[in-house]
């Protein structure tokens, strides 16, 4: 007897070649069954997933997210989001986040958000400043913001809590020595034997000057980063974009992804340029994994699934986006074997979300309008085989984008 059966989706799983219609049972918060034709009457509950474009994909991972709620006091720093809300209630079964929190108050984890979040979260420590919550615009200031020592403590103490390092190259300090920050921060990821994550796209850096000194170091990154490093902001517009001046990827780009850097996209709401995606298409430079990089801000802007509409307005197809969000996205946290994959003796995380043509209406993050014909909803979210319901969206009107 299934605990639950999923009966009659369009099931598409790029990464397991899965694309057609099937059913899904689940017992004890696991697959059991992946086939077309299982009776109803072999589970204790049924889910009919019946209508044009509504589609059961692995449930979807947001590896770049702010959801240290509780982390930061009310009105000082960065807010956070709740990580079930853009979780479980978003259509999503595992977010990351990157950053939000440094070594000094990593302790909220453990102590307050993983015990009571549904949605499984992963968790990246900021190298910089001791007790961090992305307060201002830089959060490395000097050489000695970054403690190797206590983050090995931190490590130790919490044995599989810290996935990543997160660095963000921004701010005044990478003029004069960001060599010199980027090489102890690889350091420090190497001491913990996890990936380094590094944010590009410096939005204080505005001058010609700067913006060449960001260029710099941006090669300078994908020269230092080894496989399974991860560089996000892709399609940034800012100061430090992957792109020359005359729109070329600069040769480390190719290197790096040839030895298995992972390239993020992240769009948040600072680094997203439409047209920087579209030559990034033209030219083959297609984002690995796509991600939100929601706050609390963002959360009335987009969605992980608003993303996705993004970036097939670009020309990207429903597969390409669910692979980006799934079977890729599990390979970059480390996780292939446990998440992003609807696969027999796996955690039963599903996502069931409709597809809907039309003519939508979208923002990149330098105000630049443009139109997509897809808008994507979720329907239902498994977790472990538990379900959830999405909440309202991120629009008034929903979840869907506007309407051009
Ligand atoms: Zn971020």
């Amino acid at each position: 007897m299934y605990d639950l059966l999923i009966k009659g989706g369009h099931v598409l799983d790029p990464g397991q070649g899965l694309d057609g219609e099937l059913d899904i049972a689940i017992a004890d918060g696991k697959i059991a069954r992946i086939a077309a034709g299982l009776q109803a009457e072999d589970a204790a509950r049924v889910l009919e997933i019946r209508g044009d474009g509504r589609h059961v994909v692995p449930g979807l991972i947001d590896m770049h997210t702010h959801v240290a709620d509780g982390a930061v006091t009310a009105g000082v720093g960065m807010g956070c989001c709740d990580p079930d809300a853009i979780g479980v209630h978003s259509g999503v079964t595992t977010v990351s986040d990157c950053g939000s929190v440094g070594v000094a108050n990593l302790g909220v984890f453990p102590a307050y958000i993983l015990p009571k979040a549904k949605t499984r979260v992963i968790t990246f420590v900021n190298v910089g400043s001791y007790a961090h919550t992305m307060p201002g615009p830089a959060d490395v200031n000097s050489l000695d913001d970054i403690n190797r020592d206590a983050l090995v403590k931190a490590a130790e103490h919490n044995p599989g809590l810290i996935a990543g390092v997160k660095l963000r190259i921004v701010g005044p300090a990478f003029g004069e020595i960001g060599e010199d920050i980027i090489t102890k921060a690889k350091a420090a990821a190497r001491d913990l034997d996890v990936p380094l994550m590094v944010h590009i796209g410096d939005f204080t850096a505005r001058d010609e000057a700067s913006a060449v000194r960001r260029g710099e170091l941006t090669r300078f990154l994908l020269k230092t980063f080894e496989p399974g490093d991860i560089l996000t902001h892709l399609c940034t517009p800012n100061s430090g974009r992957v792109l020359d001046p005359s729109g070329q990827p600069y040769p480390e780009v190719a290197e790096a992804r040839a030895n298995g850097v992972v390239l993020d996209s992240a769009l948040g709401r600072g680094n997203f340029g439409i047209e920087v995606a579209r030559r990034q298409a033209d030219v083959g430079l297609y984002p690995d994994t796509i991600s939100s990089d929601l706050t609390a801000m963002g959360q009335s802007f987009h969605s992980l699934l608003e993303c996705m509409a993004k970036f097939m307005s670009v020309g990207y197809s429903l597969a390409d986006v669910v692979r980006a969000t799934t079977v890729s996205a599990a390979a970059a946290l480390g996780l292939p074997d446990q998440l992003g994959a609807i696969a027999i003796g796996r955690d039963a995380d599903l996502t069931i979300l409709d597809v809907a043509e039309g003519d939508f209406a979208f923002t990149d993050t330098t105000g630049q309008a443009f139109r997509g014909g897809y808008g994507l909803a979720p329907v239902y979210t498994i977790r472990a085989g538990q379900e959830f319901s999405p909440g309202w969206g991120t629009h008034p009107w929903g979840w869907l984008p506007a309407s051009a």
